[in-house]
């Protein structure tokens, strides 16, 4: 059985890498945990259902979540994260909230 490592070094080796899908090359990216201080100090939450929310920029609050924020960016294929230049281009979650949100343009 090849180990996840092995098969990683054996790719590099061959310069597969960057054919690789950015999802798995992903895994390695900083996401952000609502441990996290800056992201306590902005109210991110994983999920926005649980966030007091309130109508903002012609949003209803019910609408508001990470994938719909300006500051907000998908990364490669995977819908369900992508990265936030707010919180250093680390990965949130896109139902995720935070007290910044901001509209999309
Ligand atoms: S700034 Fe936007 S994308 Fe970043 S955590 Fe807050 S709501 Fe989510």
């Amino acid at each position: 059985m090849t180990s996840r490592r092995t098969f990683i070094k054996s790719t590099a080796a061959l310069g597969l890498i960057p054919l690789l899908p950015i999802s798995m090359l992903s895994q390695g990216v900083d996401k952000v945990t609502i441990d996290d201080p800056v992201a306590k100090a902005l109210k991110y939450t994983e999920d926005a259902t649980n966030a007091v929310r309130s109508d903002r920029g012609g949003v209803a609050a019910a609408d508001q979540v990470c994938s719909n924020c300006e500051y907000y960016t998908v990364v490669g294929s995977d819908a369900a994260s992508g990265s936030c230049t707010l919180l250093g281009n680390r990965l949130v979650v896109g139902v995720g909230w935070c007290s910044v949100w901001v509209p999309k343009r």
